[in-house]
């Protein structure tokens, strides 16, 4: 595809979006789109980017890096909305504005020490490349309770919020999820509706990051403000 052929595909994709938002009485400006790139190549992230959307998220902290250099050149937001493995923290906090997947307390721990031992290294001269003192997260709960998915369970999602808080290099800015995969979109949206009822009580006014190419609509329904798209935007993975 070219950039004005992108251009027309993301413009449509908005266009559905907003429609949805105004179904459910809600302005469309609430509603963000992040770019799920997973096997997307960096040129074509870039068309999107020129495209003029400007947040994407990346599943695996290894592919990141692969494209980080690619994609410098163009402002945008990166956020991680794949699962971080302990032993990848140090790689990933240069790369990412946030991390989706907040998924226990020893991360959470692990990743605020780090974030504290960046800082204490800075040099009162000025930054080093990529070094950082706090992070934005949201906490990714397991509304579905498929024992695939991850994520907490709703009912220990208050003991993370508490730590999260606790820990001051970290901002908790929302909750995501992983919809059920499921063609039942009631059950689907149930599951939104409850994220929904999650982050009312837990985090008031933060993000709901819910919702993917196949059922966006539901999400919206229920009050997402991010909605992370990858096969309606770049076509199927395959
Ligand atoms: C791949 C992915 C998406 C986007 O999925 P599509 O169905 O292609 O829109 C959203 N969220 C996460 C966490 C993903 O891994």
């Amino acid at each position: 595809m070219n950039d004005e052929e992108v251009a027309a595909k993301l413009h449509q994709l908005r266009s559905r979006i907003d429609e949805a938002a105004t179904d459910s009485g809600r302005p469309p400006a609430d509603v963000r789109i992040l770019l799920a790139t997973k096997m997307v190549p960096a040129e074509r992230i870039t068309q999107a980017l020129r495209a003029g959307l400007t947040l994407i998220g990346e599943n695996r902290v290894q592919e990141m890096i692969g494209k980080a250099d690619a994609l410098q050149s163009i402002p945008h937001t990166t956020h991680l909305i794949g699962h971080l493995q302990r032993n990848k923290v140090t790689a990933a906090l240069p790369l990412i504005d946030c991390l989706q997947t907040l998924d226990s307390s020893d991360l959470a721990e692990r990743i605020d020490r780090r974030l504290g031992a960046a800082s204490r290294d800075e040099q009162p001269s000025g930054r080093h490349p990529g070094s950082r003192s706090n992070l934005d997260v949201m906490i990714q709960v397991n509304v579905s309770g498929e024992p695939t998915k991850a994520g907490v369970a709703p009912e220990r999602s208050a003991e993370l919020v508490d730590t999260v808080h606790r820990l001051s290099a970290l901002r908790l800015v929302g909750l995501m999820t992983i919809g059920l995969n499921s063609t039942d979109l009631r059950a689907v949206r149930r599951g939104y509706a409850q994220l929904r009822e999650l982050r009312d009580r837990l985090v008031p006014g933060g993000h709901l990051s819910m919702g993917m190419s196949g059922d966006f609509e539901a999400a919206i329904a229920e009050g997402a403000t991010i909605v992370r798209i990858g096969s309606a935007a770049f076509g199927s993975r395959a």
